[in-house]
């Protein structure tokens, strides 16, 4: 196991979620970004503001900042 250093793969640069492989499943763009902050997990978007002020609509893993 690799330590230190932190791979948690890319971001959508659409819906900022992410992702694990070359694809956003919700957006399915390829316009993806490995420069992000802010690990966000989203598991009720209907109660979270957070959410709605992003625009999520599904559960998961999203970056709060996309460069
Ligand atoms: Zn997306």
């Amino acid at each position: 196991m690799a330590t230190g250093r932190k791979k948690q793969g890319s971001v959508c640069r659409e819906c900022h979620r992410v992702v694990d492989g070359e694809q956003c499943i919700i957006c399915g763009t390829s316009n993806l970004s490995n420069d992000w902050g802010g690990y966000l997990v989203i598991i009720d978007p209907e109660r979270s503001l957070v959410a709605k002020r992003m625009n999520i609509r599904l559960p998961g893993r999203y970056a709060l900042k996309v460069r």
